[in-house]
């Protein structure tokens, strides 16, 4: 711990926020077409001055608190501790309106499109986790809602897919590449491109062009901001040993992580989906098959060939089934300041059979990853572990039922 704390103090102030062309040490920037830079920088000049403007946080709180159901619980998982040895706390996630992380942000960034002016928004999904937060906040407040998925994930997240349709969203099916998450959001960029006056592109994750990345993990941070005091409350500390999160885009993690970035003695963890195995061919952990590379808007680690084009990911979980990573994580694998961790499909499965039968919680498959990421750290009973549980496993009850057999 002193040691690590040694090692990166030369990279103090560089995890928070990214520098003004939008980069957290190599990575980030806006790689953007000409035809969106009106959009990216009326974004970049006013999402700051807007997002603490008072007015906008008292409404931005008031629905956290009323409609979504902030704070989420930080439970104190005693069962789970005890098979691990150690103190494992959940960040209750999945018990947000809509059954995840995602809702916190789309709030954000609809009570920002507003006073930006825009009256359509468009999204693109994987689980359809982020399709549904969309599509709820746009019902909330009387807004258009384009949301584009790539096909195959359509099939595989067919209760999402309804719960957008009777919330007045359209949803499109992305049908190019592995129609999967990365399809849906080139179409959702070329949507953007089409419609640059009316429109706001609310991305999912902390991935594409400055600002996003940034401002995603600054709605997000509501989640560590919430865990510090709780924590207080529980232990007396603020700060755990350990802070654990799956990895997709990012934004669950980056929200997790948040408010103890800067506080190097909290090791933050990683976890990656693996898919069938790193070397499998099938895999979607980005930080140990990835190179720097552009992909949807800013520079982060990718997953490509030799010649840079994008290989196909795989995860059992749609919601981890992306071939890059946000910058902020790709800066953090870089400096060390987090350590990565990948959990295969069958470890994740397995994991989220293990906390169903000790703690009465069916997780999503994407936060079971995260579970799984525990087997691989050694704790003892001095450490106290704070998990984010991004999100409920509803959606994803056949694959559940499918490893029972039924
Ligand atoms: C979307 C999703 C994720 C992955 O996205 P991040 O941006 O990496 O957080 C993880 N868990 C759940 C439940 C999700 O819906």
């Amino acid at each position: 711990m002193i040691n690590r704390t040694i090692a990166l103090a030369k990279y103090k102030g560089t995890f928070e926020q990214p520098d003004i062309f939008g980069y957290y040490g190599g990575f980030g920037g806006a790689y953007i077409p000409e035809m969106l830079y009106p959009n990216v920088e009326e974004l970049k000049s006013r999402y700051l001055k807007i997002m603490y403007e008072d007015d906008f946080q008292k409404e931005f709180r008031a629905l956290l608190k009323d409609y979504v159901g902030r704070p989420s619980p930080l439970y104190h998982a005693k069962r789970l501790s005890e098979k691990h040895g150690t103190t494992i706390f959940l960040k209750r996630e999945d018990l947000n309106h809509t059954g995840a992380h995602k809702i916190n942000n789309t709030i954000g960034q609809l009570l920002l499109a507003r006073r930006l002016g825009k009256h359509r928004i468009i999204a693109e999904t994987g689980a359809g986790q982020h399709g549904v937060a969309t599509a709820t906040v746009c019902a909330l407040m009387d807004m258009q809602c384009v949301v584009y998925m790539g096909e195959k994930d359509i099939e595989r997240q067919a209760p999402n897919v309804a719960r957008m349709k009777m919330l007045g969203a359209t949803v499109i099916p992305a049908t190019s590449g592995s129609k999967t998450l990365k399809d849906a959001t080139n179409e959702a960029i070329r949507d953007w491109i089409n419609n640059p006056v009316d429109t706001h592109y609310i991305i999912g994750s902390v991935v594409g062009p400055h600002p996003y990345p940034d401002m995603v993990a600054r709605f997000q941070s509501i989640i560590s901001e919430e865990m510090r005091w709780q924590l207080k409350e529980h232990t007396g500390s603020e700060f755990p040993t350990h802070v654990v999160a799956c990895v997709g885009g990012g934004s669950n993690a980056a929200g997790a992580f948040y408010h103890y970035l800067e506080e190097f003695a909290v090791q933050l963890v990683a976890v990656e989906a693996a898919g069938c195995g790193i070397r499998s061919g099938m895999s979607a952990a980005t930080t140990q098959l990835g190179k720097a590379g552009i992909l949807h808007g800013s520079k982060s680690l990718v997953m490509q060939t030799e010649d840079g084009q994008v290989v196909e990911p795989h995860s059992i979980s749609a919601g981890l089934d992306y071939p890059g990573i946000g910058p902020l994580h790709a800066h953090l694998y870089e400096t060390g300041r987090a350590l990565f961790l990948s959990a295969t499909d069958e470890e994740a499965i397995d994991a989220a059979f293990e906390l169903t039968r000790l703690e009465g919680i069916i997780p999503a498959l994407e936060s079971a990853h995260a579970i799984a990421g525990l087997d691989q750290l050694k704790l003892t009973s001095k450490d106290t572990v704070v998990v984010c549980l991004s999100g409920r496993g509803d959606k994803d009850m056949a694959a559940y039922m499918k490893a029972m057999g039924e």
